[in-house]
């Protein structure tokens, strides 16, 4: 992959290449991008960056009188692109216009800024986050007028509700019978083998979900901060494209179906000093082989918890899946083994330094990745400094405590709102300010106040079967 705006030139050649896609990501996490003809990808423009947007029609950029914005292309990044051969995408840092300097709402640049910091405390922080999604035959979706309200109705190929009456998942079993019960396994692989061929990844595994129709999962190689998330926008990219081709529709929504299995994005986490040393390492300790600088970077993600669920779970609809039964986290807790707790110590090995992390369960794929990643080296960094003390493990099943056992335990919950978390997120922000600036912060609670207000304002279908005769 290209390092030199002349590199990049060459490739361009090279593969007959007729169009650049310029990407970026929005705050809400969305990647959004511009073409340009390949022709005016030169040299000197690639250094001049390209004056390409008008940032007021981006969610969570630029009004309307101050839009004028400048896209610098992340070279490593470009590639072409498989179902479209004679584009080339490349990802971009945003930057306003007029030469005023990098763009602060640029969540990319926050991670940058996440970077650097956990840099000059000594530190380079890893992420491998499971992928989760599901793939939908039909979605048919039935948004009238504001006052008649939503409807929608979903079609996929294993259901039973579609009267399918050959190899069905039974209801929790899609975690993962092999083909033809797993009956999406061809997509999936196109899905690794695109990436893998083509955008330069590693995958470590591929699989069907519990849900009873149509999910999945694909995890790749654990990696840096600001590479892991670019990574994540560009492994949604190519699953959205390629489900596209079989008709198919991907969708990343936490919760899509009622009464299954919801859609995570477990994130794994290590924290490795200059010298190469795993901090969350410790051979000595019986529990999980997990250093006291461990302990205080859980200590700082259960303490932030509830505020950072505004930023891992950043959706209206990620709350319907932080439910009990359904493998989700509900409670504020660590353990070895126990998928109810919000951060687990995976414990699948022993003596082995590289493969000590945590996994924190909370985080959905509808979050943005470049907020989200540097959100949780945020917590974990407040941890260390703050030597906060995680408690004790909980190794039972939080779902089957009763409320008194859980109060006398010191387990708290998560927010179960949207707007709840941001409540949280607007009284405990003091830790994210070394990595995010206030403007990005406020805009980022905006917005999200916004969606939730608008979706409040929708009688849901639920509620007419509930309550029309009331
Ligand atoms: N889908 C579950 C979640 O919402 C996770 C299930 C799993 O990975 N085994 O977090
Ligand atoms: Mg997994
Ligand atoms: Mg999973
Ligand atoms: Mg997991």
């Amino acid at each position: 992959m290209p390092t030199t705006p002349q590199e990049a030139v060459d490739y361009v050649r090279k593969n007959k290449i007729e169009w650049i896609d310029l990407q970026f990501t929005d705050l809400p996490g969305r990647l959004q991008h511009v073409t340009i003809p390949a022709a005016d990808f030169t040299e000197e423009e690639i250094k001049n960056g390209f004056g390409k947007l008008d940032g007021s029609s981006i969610k969570g950029f630029t009004t309307i009188y101050e839009s004028d914005m400048v896209l610098f292309p992340v070279l490593e990044s470009l590639v072409s692109l498989p179902w479209s051969p004679s584009v080339a995408r490349v990802l971009t840092k945003v930057y306003w216009g007029g030469g005023k300097g990098r763009f602060e709402r640029d969540p990319r640049y926050v991670a940058e800024t996440a970077e650097s910091v956990l840099s000059s405390e000594g530190y380079t922080s890893y992420y491998g986050p499971e992928l989760e999604f599901f793939l939908f035959d039909r979605v048919d979706i039935d948004v009238k007028t504001p006052q008649q309200g939503t409807g929608y109705k979903i079609t996929a190929r294993e259901a039973p509700w579609n009267g399918n009456g050959g190899y069905i998942i039974r209801y929790k079993e899609g975690y993962y019978p092999a083909p033809p019960v797993d009956q999406l396994m061809d997509v999936r692989l196109d899905i690794v083998q695109t990436l893998t061929k083509h955008f330069g990844f590693v995958i470590e595994a591929s699989h069907h979900e519990v849900a009873t129709a149509g999910q999945g999962e694909i995890d790749f190689r654990f990696s840096t901060l600001v590479e892991t998330a670019d990574k994540l926008q560009t492994l949604k990219y190519v699953i959205r494209n390629v489900a596209a081709k079989y008709g198919l529709v991907p969708t990343f929504m936490p919760k899509p179906l009622y009464g299954d299995n919801g859609t995570g994005m477990h994130t794994h986490f290590s924290l490795w000093n200059k010298n190469g040393k795993n901090m969350m390492y410790d051979p000595s300790d019986e529990y999980a082989e997990l250093s006291q600088t461990g302990r205080y970077i859980i200590g700082g993600i259960l303490h932030h918890a509830r505020s950072l669920s505004a930023i891992v779970s950043p959706t209206v609809n990620s709350y319907r899946r932080l439910i009990p039964g359904f493998e989700a986290p509900v409670y504020v807790a660590w353990s070895k083994g126990n998928r109810s707790a919000v951060i687990r110590v995976p414990s699948y090995y022993k003596g082995m330094e590289k493969a000590k992390r945590i996994e924190y369960r909370a985080p959905d794929p509808s979050t943005n990745p470049y907020l989200a990643f540097s959100a949780i080296a945020a917590a974990a960094l407040d941890g260390i400094k703050k030597k906060i003390d995680p408690g004790n493990p909980v190794d039972t099943n939080i779902y089957h405590l009763t409320p008194e056992k859980r109060k006398e335990l010191g387990i708290k919950e998560l927010p179960r709102s949207l707007d709840e978390a941001l409540d949280e997120l607007e009284s405990d922000n003091e830790f994210l300010k070394p990595i995010f600036n206030s403007s990005i912060l406020e805009t980022y609670i905006d917005l999200k106040r916004d969606e939730s207000r608008t979706i409040q304002m929708y009688p849901h279908p639920i509620e007419i079967y509930y309550y029309l005769d009331v």
